[in-house]
């Protein structure tokens, strides 16, 4: 009888790769078990209502966070109301670190908080700490999403901005009413990619007066309920709401007294 090593080889290959995923699951798998379980041991589940859940990665500041977990509550139903839609249970995670916020948000440092796969991501509890109001990112998150559910994504980024920073508690009055290309041109930086910080605030900040000045002449619910026209509009600023175009809105002189 001849030996045959390539035969041999042969009838042998299934059990030497079954051998070798026996092998890598025994090496592998209590190493990935202990890591998923480091994970969840270190955080902890916030529940202040049945439409919003916190995840606290770090323990730290939790009373700081309970109480950003009342005013996300509070929030929701407010928006609920303001938008007449329910974006469903939002899930709100509070990242353990900045190496956390680097790597999974993806966003710079003097970034807070953004929204990635339906979920809130914020800084950790430590820098939420050191803002005068901790709970206004999440609830300009929040406030996003209730935009983006009734506008879809094609809403204008000064209008989405600028709402969203209104709705969360900022105020800015205007100092001088940009003409129809400044606004083309700040839509512009807004979208663009590479943005410094104080470029970034400057726009927010004008975002923000523009939308100011809005509800001063329209009141928020109108604003609310005349985005889905304006995010489907090929010229937004042109869109009529109450039987005037929008950048006329903003550019004549206010007369409503500004809503608190
Ligand atoms: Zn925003």
């Amino acid at each position: 009888m001849r030996f045959d090593t390539e035969n041999n080889l042969q009838k042998w290959r299934p059990c030497l790769g079954l051998l070798l995923c026996v092998l890598l699951i025994t090496v592998f798998f209590p190493f990935a078990q202990r890591s998923a379980a480091a994970q969840t041991d270190r955080e902890m589940v916030i529940e202040k209502c049945e439409r919003v859940q916190v995840i606290l990665e770090d323990k730290g500041a939790q009373a700081m966070i309970e109480r950003l977990a009342s005013h996300a509550c509070l929030s929701f139903a407010r928006f609920r109301k303001i938008f007449g839609v329910d974006p469903g249970k939002i899930r709100i995670r509070v990242l353990g670190n900045m190496e956390r916020w680097r790597d999974i948000a993806h966003r710079a440092w003097y970034i807070v908080s953004v929204i990635r796969d339906h979920e809130v991501l914020t800084q950790p509890s430590s820098s939420l700490l050191r803002l005068e109001h901790p709970e206004r990112p999440v609830v300009h998150e929040i406030a996003h999403m209730f935009i983006r559910q009734v506008a879809g994504h094609g809403c204008p980024r000064w209008l989405d901005e600028g709402l969203a920073q209104w709705l969360s508690g900022d105020r800015q009055s205007i100092e001088r009413m940009p003409e129809r290309n400044e606004i083309w041109m700040l839509e512009k930086r807004l979208n663009a990619p590479d943005d410094t910080r104080r470029k970034r605030r400057k726009d927010y900040r004008l975002s923000l007066a523009l939308v100011q000045r809005l509800i001063d002449k329209l009141g928020v619910e109108v604003l609310v309920s005349s985005l889905a026209a304006i995010a489907q509009a090929r010229d937004p600023l042109s869109t009529m709401v109450r039987g005037r175009k929008l950048f006329n809105l903003m550019a004549e002189s206010v007369d409503v007294p500004s809503q608190k």
